[in-house]
């Protein structure tokens, strides 16, 4: 125990001054010892001293004259004055001077002793009333739980009404939350950890079990597993929980003095205490609490508020964008009007939009420090922004000066143009789309009508020529003149047909590409020729057709379509010759390396005219389908404005491109690549060019016997005619069983098969045929023109193919062959 309570012995007498303080030592009190009255002043300023136990007759002073200078000073002093007199006035003298005990000498030390101890609770019993008033008069002001607790065991102790005091929370769970102490110091940390470690004290432990006080001795079983057992609280303990209607807010302990022993009174008042304790800690929590949920309701007001703005702002601009015939500046306008209007502080908010280089902005805007923004981005791209600033510092929040919600908000408007924007482009699209349609109607119309022209104008003369053959008033010279208006007639119906098939299998995208080996001389060379011979039939004698190649293209062989090169080519030179008047048409190639890096290399080719050239408008649009120039009124073009479309189509399906140089009166050059392919020119399989000398053989083939296989009658007389000026022996089927019937029972030195026909068709039976006469040639007559038929044709095992309409020439030349 520590020696808190003092004694202070004033006596002169040696002896009784030494008697004295050994026994009071040993009931463990503070002694101090003065001999003289100046002596004992001198000792009473050095700290509280409980009792003094004066002689009243001393060398320097009567005892009665210090009690007297003492009296006001020190009040919680009480003074028991011993003396050798022992009259009653002395004895009224000496109380009324302020003594709380008179003994008179010689001592009887139990008198003595029950005296200091009724004197020591006296005094304790003031000291805790003290305490406990201060705490009481602080709970009412203090609002929060640690300062609370902290002041409480401040002022438990302040008074020496105890020597220690701590205060532990817990939370609703029982946990520790928090504690404060007073009297035991930098002790208590370990305290502390062992209860943030979950651990608490035992007498804690118990006393958060039940209601009322306990009293804990060193001693106590309780009492030794805590940090604390030891000086700072092995002591005397009263501890009881603070609580208040049901709700347990932790543990109140005091420590106090050993010798006095507690009565009721005095657990009474602590019980008080703690109870008062725990109403001011309820009281400061549901306090808390309501100021909690003030605040939370006043934010969710607030961002109520915000949000209702929000959505107005947001709903207004909604509005706008989908008014019908808005504009993008009307838009963008309202836009920033809405903004500034809804905005936390409207009277300095300002706004601006930029988008695609144009600006949209509030009267005052400027740039300000305090500014947020959202860029406009459509599809990734950024196309524009959103600012908004304020004119003048607002207090910061935490994310700056601008709500969060309006961050969002700018945002959302953001992406509300976007929306917008977008609508625009669809509508925009929309618009073209449909002009696009009209044009690509208005086209198609005026390609009916042309398409009719040019139908009906080679019928015409095929048709009025023809009748005229039978006219027996005509002499036969002037018909043969007919002839070859006929034929030039009919070619140029036969290139119509073929031109709008190829057009359709265009558009159905089911143009095929057959590549092969393809020696591009003979392609040039053959189509000269053949412009050369036309060039007559049209008028254009005069117009020079010249090839200009390098040496190295007279090699060359590439990997290509032969048929669709030759068709692109025959198209431009075609065109060529049609718009050239006079002077020449050039037709060349070069082959050139692709920079790329891969090296791949590809031929070019040109067919250049000095005819009446293309404007450079027009140049844009020739290459489109339907297309045909009308700038000329004063001559009129035949053409169907497809062949350009369709070569462009080829070439690219081929791996190239086309494209025209050209000046108007002064001529045009059109230019195309394709790629070389695999085939080198060195190493190309087949030998240098040749011109095939195609014939129709021997004028007399009455040896010969010939199976028509054909189900149209028409067709077969034709046929009939042709080979009958031939003398050959023919033999005529109108469908595929009969034909392979006829092989099998005659030998035929040829068999002309037709492929469409009734009962068995043409692929059946020549591949019937050719497996019991392997070696008789069978031609295919058909007007399939697709290479995969004449490709199939071949398959079935048919030596050659003709095409319908039939070209007596050609027929003659490829049976030439086989007979
Ligand atoms: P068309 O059947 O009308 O010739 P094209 O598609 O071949 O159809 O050509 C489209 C238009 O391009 C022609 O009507 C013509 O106006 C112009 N054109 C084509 N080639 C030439 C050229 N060599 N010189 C001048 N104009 C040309």
């Amino acid at each position: 125990m520590s020696k808190n309570e003092k004694i202070l012995i004033v006596d002169d007498d040696e002896n009784i001054c030494k008697t004295l303080s050994l026994i009071l030592e040993k009931k463990n009190y503070s002694v101090d010892v003065a001999h003289t009255g100046k002596e004992a002043t001198e000792l009473m300023k050095h700290g509280p001293v409980n009792i003094v136990l004066l002689d009243i007759r001393l060398p320097d002073m009567e005892g009665i004259a210090l009690m007297s200078t003492w009296r006001k000073k020190y009040q919680e002093t009480d003074i028991i004055v011993i003396t050798g007199h022992s009259t009653v006035d002395y004895v009224v003298k000496v109380v009324n001077q302020g003594a709380f005990a008179f003994l008179i000498k010689p001592l009887v030390m139990d008198q003595l002793f029950a005296l200091i101890n009724s004197l020591m609770k006296k005094q304790h019993m003031n000291r805790v009333l003290l305490s406990i008033r201060n705490v009481n008069q602080m709970i009412v002001k203090e609002n929060s739980p640690d300062q609370l607790i902290q002041k409480a065991c401040r002022l438990l102790t302040e008074q020496r009404g105890y020597k220690t005091a701590w205060i532990n929370l817990v939370s609703e769970n029982g946990k520790w939350d928090t504690s404060a102490e007073s009297g035991i110091g930098k002790n208590f940390s370990a305290y502390k950890q062992q209860l943030k470690d979950g651990k608490i004290s035992q007498c804690c432990k118990k006393v958060l079990k039940i209601s009322g006080t306990l009293v804990i001795r060193p001693s106590d079983i309780d009492c030794v597993d805590c940090p604390l057992h030891g000086p700072d609280c092995g002591q005397k303990m009263m501890l009881t929980r603070i609580e208040y209607e049901k709700n347990i807010y932790g543990t109140l302990a005091v420590t106090r003095l050993e010798e006095i022993i507690i009565d009721k009174e005095e657990l009474s008042l602590f019980n008080e205490m703690s109870g008062d304790l725990g109403f001011a800690l309820h009281d400061i929590i549901l306090s808390e609490n309501f100021k909690k949920s003030h605040a939370e309701l006043q934010k969710l007001t607030h961002d109520l508020n915000e949000r209702l703005k929000e959505i107005y702002c947001l709903y207004g601009i909604d509005e706008i964008i989908t008014l019908p015939g808005i504009n993008f500046s009307e838009v963008f306008n309202e836009t920033i009007r809405l903004i500034q209007s809804n905005w936390q502080y409207p009277e300095i908010t300002e706004a601006r939009i930029t988008f695609e280089g144009k600006v949209y902005k509030t009267k005052n805007f400027r740039k300000t420090k305090w500014s947020i923004q959202a860029d406009i981005s459509i599809d990734n791209v950024k196309a524009g922004k959103i600012e908004v600033c304020y004119l003048e510092k607002k207090p910061d929040l935490i994310q700056g000066p601008f709500l969060e919600e309006e961050i969002h908000l700018l945002q959302r408007i953001a992406n509300s143009l976007v929306k917008y924007i977008k609508q625009q482009e669809i509508k925009n699209d929309l618009v073209k789309a449909k002009e696009k349609a009209e044009e690509s109607d208005r086209l198609k119309s005026s390609f009916l009508s042309n398409m009719s022209h040019e139908i009906r104008t080679p019928l015409n003369a095929i048709v009025g020529f023809s009748d005229m053959f039978g006219n027996a008033d005509i002499p036969y010279e002037e018909k043969e003149r007919f002839v070859p208006i006929i034929k030039e007639n009919t070619n140029q119906l036969l290139h119509l047909v073929d031109d709008i098939l190829d057009l359709s299998k265009m558009e159905s995208d089911q143009l095929k590409i057959f590549k092969k080996e393809c020696r591009v001389s003979q392609v040039l060379e053959n189509l000269v020729d053949v412009f050369n011979n036309q060039k007559t039939g049209i008028g254009k004698k005069e117009i020079d057709i010249r090839l200009k190649t390098e040496k190295q293209i007279e090699e060359l062989s590439i990997h290509t379509d032969p048929v669709r090169l030759q068709q692109v080519l025959s198209n431009l030179i075609g065109n060529a010759l049609k718009f050239t008047e006079s002077g020449y048409i050039e037709i060349g190639c070069t082959v050139q390396t692709k920079k790329d890096g891969k090296n791949d290399r590809f031929i070019q080719f040109w067919v250049k005219d000095t005819g009446i050239g293309i404007s450079e408008k027009e140049q844009k649009i020739i290459f489109d389908r339907f297309i045909k120039v009308e700038g000329d009124i004063t001559k009129l073009y035949r053409g169907t404005g497809l062949g350009l479309a369709i070569s462009k189509k080829l070439v690219n399906m081929l791996g190239g491109e086309i494209w025209v140089e050209s000046t108007p009166g002064k001529g045009s050059t059109f230019y195309f690549t394709i790629p070389v392919g695999e085939v080198e020119m060195s190493k190309a399989k087949t030998g240098p060019a040749k011109k095939i000398q195609e014939t129709n053989g021997s004028d007399n083939w009455n040896d010969k016997s010939i199976l028509i296989a054909e189900d149209e009658e028409s067709n077969f007389k034709l046929l009939e005619i042709i080979l009958k000026k031939k003398k050959a022996n023919i033999t005529w089927v109108t469908n595929g069983v009969d034909a392979v019937k006829a092989c099998k029972s005659k030998s035929f030195d040829l068999v002309i098969m037709d492929i469409k026909m009734s009962e068995m068709d043409g692929f059946t039976a020549t591949k019937m045929i050719k497996k019991f006469k392997k070696e008789l040639p069978v031609i295919a007559v058909t007007a399939y023109a697709r290479e995969e038929e004449k490709e199939e044709c071949l398959l079935a095992g048919c030596d050659d193919i003709v095409v319908k309409p039939i070209n007596i020439e050609k027929l003659l030349t490829t049976l030439g062959k086989y007979i």
